[in-house]
């Protein structure tokens, strides 16, 4: 084919993020929240409905999403000057690689899309196993720091595939030993159902620290979207990069209303989070499988065959991650409700029974 030769060899070799949809039952691979919008926002969202909504879908969307911002702001407890939106946290991961450029250090295993828009990008990548406990590696990162010079590192804590939060004083270590040489993202995708407390707090003490914050692990995945919040003077150069209008109207409205009704946010993601350690016990209890132990709304689990394991929970119609290649031999569950939760539970014991 002739158009190979003329995509960029960066491109050429790197193979699409997976994110095909798999007729199923239950869905418990995306780390989605079970529950989308409380009954509040959903009666707000019907007046705003009548007023104006739908009728101004003929106008571009705000550029700045002032409004949604605000909210945010609040929600968050930061400046609004400190926030950009994003259409997703994946468009902001590839704003910042845009804006910074490489190398990026991130540890292994971790969330996939680090180095796919590396990649894309066209830079480098330094990738740092995790221990044996799935923390950081700190010796070695801190070797590869003054060896090779990261302009940016991607930690995402609690981590996915594996569900631990890394230790802060390895964190705030690469934070202090970076600062005014690399930007550190911390990205809390999985921080509201983490015990600790996560890096907000500590965002005016350090300039090269930046927090990502999205709204698909807390019940809107279909809106798409994120927040990156950090120094007003990294939001302005990475703004620099942004599309104009990469929050549709429809979005901001709804994500805006969603923001506003904390406490039903906050009350989702706390019975998200007991429902997780129901399901951890549960599956501690079945022989032949080790849950890892999860600050995020999802569990890694090693288990015997586990592409077999795989496909005969799919073929029950329920539907995991499989980690192969990523952590072997480990499927990924998400916590979903309790009724989802007790049928995945039945079926895996059936399936580790037989195996
Ligand atoms: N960061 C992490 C660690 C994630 O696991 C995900 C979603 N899988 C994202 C960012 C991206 O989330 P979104 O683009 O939906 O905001």
């Amino acid at each position: 084919m002739y158009i190979n030769k003329l995509i960029k060899p960066n491109v050429y070799s790197l193979s699409a993020y997976e994110a095909k949809e798999i007729p199923c039952k239950i869905k418990l691979d995306a780390n989605e929240s079970p529950y989308g919008l409380s009954d509040k926002a959903l009666s707000d969202l019907r007046s705003l409905k009548s007023q104006r909504l739908f009728t101004t879908l003929n106008k571009y969307p705000d550029p700045q999403a002032n409004n949604l911002k605000k909210k945010a702001s609040k929600y968050f407890g930061v400046r609004l000057e400190k926030i950009l939106h994003g259409n997703g946290s994946d468009e902001l991961i590839y704003y910042l690689i845009t804006t910074f450029g490489g190398p990026v250090l991130y540890p292994v295993p971790t969330f996939s899309m680090y180095v796919i828009i590396t990649q894309a990008l066209g830079e480098e990548k330094i990738e740092i196993k995790l221990d044996e406990r799935f923390d950081l590696n700190l010796e070695k990162i801190l070797e590869a720091i003054k060896k090779e010079k990261p302009k940016l590192i991607f930690l995402s804590s609690p981590n996915n595939p594996t569900g631990n939060c890394f230790s802060t004083d390895k964190i705030l270590r690469i934070i202090e030993i970076t600062s005014e040489k690399s930007i550190v993202l911390v990205d809390e995708a999985y921080q509201p159902f983490a015990s600790e407390k996560g890096f907000l707090p500590m965002l005016d003490d350090y300039k090269n620290l930046v927090i990502l914050r999205t709204l698909s692990k807390v019940g809107l995945a279909g809106l798409r979207v994120g927040f990156l919040i950090a120094d007003e003077n990294i939001i302005n150069q990475v703004n620099k990069v942004r599309l104009p209008f990469n929050i549709n109207s429809l979005s901001q409205a709804i994500a805006a209303i969603a923001l506003n009704d904390k406490r039903a946010l906050k009350a989702r993601i706390k019975y998200i989070v007991s429902e997780r350690e129901r399901l951890y016990e549960d599956m501690s209890k079945i022989r032949g499988i080790m849950p890892y132990p999860s600050e995020a709304n999802f569990i890694l689990f090693r288990v015997k065959d586990s592409d077999k394991a795989y496909n005969e929970l799919l073929k029950r119609g329920i539907l995991v991650r499989n980690m192969k290649g990523v952590v072997n031999g480990c499927l990924r569950v998400t916590v979903g409700t309790p009724e989802e939760n007790r049928i995945f539970i039945d079926a895996l014991k059936g399936i580790i029974n037989k195996m």
